[in-house]
């Protein structure tokens, strides 16, 4: 039998590529693992994490004009980017401790390195140095695209916006996904004046319909600039800032413009090809239901695989890896009814099928709620939350859940359990409510509002 450097060499020190490597380990397996930058990848170190604490940040000026109109008496402040900056990347720096800490204390054998594979066995690190390891697992993640157009490099993406030395006064969003929709909420919440620009009739592409109509409207209301169907046509250096002029005619100048146009998975260069992995159309690498690519020693999870991307996803294809691997149990991933939020205000927190793809599936019955949240509404703030069921009408299960309201996300990872266990409408309806709650009207819908 071939005698490895390692069991097992991970490429890429985020969320999945920690967690396979922390689990094999665990089993006695002897793991290396290579990071060129930061430990904890997109989620630690310019994603989920600094964009939720940027969330809580953005929420307060709100919860000021609240907290008058429950009496008490506090006057609007003003935001200091910089003091919040650095307590944002001390906090990063922190977290990234933690995970390096993690890896020591489970025998993982750090490389602050890029590494690239070099053989169906063998990885080599930039100072040249190679490594044999029996199994191979790429964990290299995604980055994110600017658009194919001239001058598209004077606008900033979701990298650099944590990175900012000072906060623009005005800046152009260009997309509708999560990334743009949530910025948008993030930076006017901020008090920086925001327009979106998105090429499509409405934000959020993919989701149920109404839910992210509601979205929209609710964004607008609190003061986001969002055109629809609009794009940038073209884009200028000038007074100071950047000049775009957009698909409608129209010409603004912007401190910063940033774009949130999508992801790639991070596979140049990584001598994939040349070793037989198999790498697809939009550069992601192709897998498996085991996360195996088409050479039996490599394996490859998360954002490089291009198949759902978000962190709990890329720590569940690792745990299955190591199991199907080093615990002799063969174990699929499974993508079915993942539940997840988008951190826009409001939050929307979704699992299953949009109404209008379970329409397309089968006869559905909507279960649907839309009304002015008490605390909100005491407030006198024209908030409204939306609570809405997609529910089967042959097997009565609930396919869908949908909701834009303050907590959604946590809401739906509680609704996420009941959906995936297979709940049906009628045991939704035998729960007992909890009063007064916003979430109370997911078991207390008792017509549907329409069939579909
Ligand atoms: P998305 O793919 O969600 O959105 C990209 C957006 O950019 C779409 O609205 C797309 O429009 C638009 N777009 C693409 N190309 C162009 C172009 N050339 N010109 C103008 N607009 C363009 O990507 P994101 O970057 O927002 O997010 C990537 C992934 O990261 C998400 O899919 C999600 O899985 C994950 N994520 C999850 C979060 C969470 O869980 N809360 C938060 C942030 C990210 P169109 O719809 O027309 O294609």
């Amino acid at each position: 039998m071939a005698d490895f450097d390692y069991d097992l060499f991970v490429i890429g020190g985020g969320s999945g590529g920690v967690r396979a490597a922390r689990v094999a380990a665990a089993t006695g397996a002897k793991v290396g693992l290579a990071e060129e930058f930061r430990m904890g990848g997109t989620c630690v170190i310019r994603g989920c994490v600094p964009k939720k604490l940027m969330v809580f940040a953005s929420e307060y000026q709100e919860m000021f004009a609240d907290a008058r109109a429950y009496g008490w008496d506090v006057q609007d402040g003003t935001f200091e980017w910089s003091g919040f900056q650095k307590k944002l990347h001390a906090e990063l720096e922190r977290l990234e401790g933690i995970y390096r800490k993690l890896l020591g204390n489970s025998d993982v054998t750090i490389h602050d390195s890029r590494a690239t594979v070099s053989g169906t066995h063998e990885v080599t690190l930039a100072d040249g140095k190679t490594y044999s390891a029996k199994h191979i697992l790429v964990a290299t993640g995604g980055r994110p695209v600017l658009p194919d157009m001239k001058n598209a490099d004077l606008g900033i993406t979701s990298n650099e916006i944590f990175l900012l030395p000072e906060l623009p006064k005005k800046i152009l969003i260009v997309g509708g996904g999560y990334i743009a929709s949530e910025f948008a909420c993030i930076l006017n919440g901020l008090g920086v004046e925001v327009t979106q620009f998105y090429r499509g009739a409405q934000i959020l592409r993919g989701f149920d319909d109404e839910a992210r109509g509601l979205v929209s409207e609710m964004m607008i209301e609190k003061g986001v600039g969002l055109h629809l169907g609009t794009n940038v046509l073209e884009m200028e250096k000038r007074d100071g800032g950047v000049w775009v002029k957009c698909t409608n005619g129209s010409e603004n100048v912007f401190d910063q413009v940033m774009f949130a146009t999508g992801r790639v998975p991070n596979t140049d260069g990584l001598g994939l090809e040349d070793v037989g992995v198999e790498v697809g159309r939009k550069s992601e690498i192709v897998v498996d239901d085991y996360s195996q690519t088409k050479v039996p020693s490599i394996y490859a999870i998360g954002d490089v695989t291009n198949r759902v991307q978000l962190t709990p996803v890329a720590i569940r294809e690792g745990m299955a890896f190591v199991e199907t691997v080093f615990k002799g149990n063969p174990t699929k991933v499974d993508h079915e009814l993942i539940p997840s939020a988008i951190f826009t205000q409001p939050e929307m927190g979704t699992v299953g099928l949009s109404e209008e793809a379970a329409a397309e599936q089968e006869p559905v019955e909507i279960y649907a709620t839309s009304f002015r949240p008490m605390q909100s509404a005491f407030a006198d703030r024209p908030d409204r939350v939306l609570m809405k069921l997609v529910v089967s009408k042959e097997s009565r299960k609930v396919l869908g859940c949908h909701i834009v309201s303050p907590h959604a996300g946590e809401m739906i990872q509680l609704a996420g359990i009941a959906i995936k266990m297979g709940a049906t409408k009628e045991q939704f309806d035998a729960t007992c409510a909890v009063h007064p709650t916003i979430s109370e009207e997911l078991v207390t819908m008792k017509e549907p509002v329409r069939t579909a």
